[in-house]
């Protein structure tokens, strides 16, 4: 937490600083709920989720005769812990079943951290005595499949590539059945995100997925957003949602200059949990994502 609320000190806070203001004042009028909501839009909530919650809070402050500063923040960090659903499922089904490794799939736009974000995976389950095992099943970029080997190597992990602009399918058919061959945990498969070419990546990426399920059923699906596109951001997300079965998303970049709010935004819209928070480039720079900490983090 102390960490997370570090990271999100220098932009994110904001609702904090602007909360602060409002409540200062004498009592909540029209303009300071309006403050109050334009803090939270600024922030990346998502102007639905925004109006939602003032409502509610509006709400509660009127049924409870809300006075101090400290209530009323209290009363927001409730809210905003309820947007973000806590009771949410948010483990990675990441454990070898039925004699077989567990596969988990890595979605998302170019740029957005996939392969960083499996590096990072990879190197948390090896941290906890697991194999890992990474399939670079994004053929159409040499640098892909390099970067995710040198992530291979960073982390102790064996990275199975194809051909340059081989058959992507096919890649992920080969990794899944070499990680049950030596009998690997867990198989990571990072894949291409082209949205340029929305049709092509939505065939290939639903073919990925038909080749890895001749193996057994994929485990986890994790869709990674970058937070710094924000509302943008969720627009690409619905792409991916169409095509794959989205267990989780991961929202990386968050150490930057993201505003926090959009994991509220991502809950709202998608309604697929955030499991993991990315932190930065390096391999320790992920965290699991834990709804109360983090509102308490982005409150300041
Ligand atoms: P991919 O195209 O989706 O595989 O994206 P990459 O994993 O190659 O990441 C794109 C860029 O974002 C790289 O320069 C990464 O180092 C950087 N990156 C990924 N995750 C994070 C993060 O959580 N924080 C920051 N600051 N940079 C990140």
């Amino acid at each position: 937490l102390v960490r997370l609320r570090a990271r999100l000190s220098r932009s994110q806070s904001v609702f904090g600083k602007g909360l602060l203001s409002v409540l200062s004042r004498d009592h909540l009028d029209e303009d300071a709920w309006e403050e109050i909501e334009d803090s939270l839009i600024s922030a990346d909530v998502g102007v639905e989720a925004t109006q939602a919650l003032v409502e509610r809070l509006r709400e509660r402050v009127r049924v409870l005769g809300t006075r101090t500063v400290a209530e009323v923040r209290q009363q927001l960090a409730e809210e905003l812990t309820a947007a973000l659903e806590p009771g949410m499922d948010r483990s990675l089904r990441t454990a070898p079943h039925d004699g077989r490794p567990a596969v988990v799939l890595v979605v998302g736009v170019n740029g957005a951290g996939k392969t960083t974000t499996c590096g990072k995976v990879a190197r948390v389950l090896i941290a906890d005595g697991r194999t890992v095992l990474l399939g670079a099943a994004d053929t159409f970029r040499a640098a892909a499949a390099e970067q995710l080997a040198t992530w291979g190597e960073r982390v102790g992990a064996e990275t199975v590539r194809g051909p340059e602009g081989g058959d992507p399918a096919s890649v992920a058919f080969d990794a899944v059945k070499r990680g049950i061959d030596t009998g690997i945990d867990t198989v990571l498969i990072d894949t291409a995100g082209r949205l340029q070419n929305k049709v092509g990546l939505m065939d290939e990426l639903g073919k990925v997925k038909r080749v890895v399920e001749k193996h057994g059923p994929v485990d986890e699906t994790l869709l990674i957003l970058d937070a710094t596109t924000g509302q943008n951001g969720l627009e690409q997300a619905r792409v991916f949602t169409d095509v794959v079965d989205v267990t989780g998303v991961v929202l990386t970049k968050l150490d930057g200059t993201a505003k926090g709010g959009i994991v509220i935004a991502v809950q709202n819209k998608l309604g697929i949990p955030v499991k993991l928070v990315g932190l930065g480039e390096g391999p320790d720079d992920l965290a699991p994502f834990e709804p109360a900490a983090f509102v308490e983090a982005l409150l300041g």
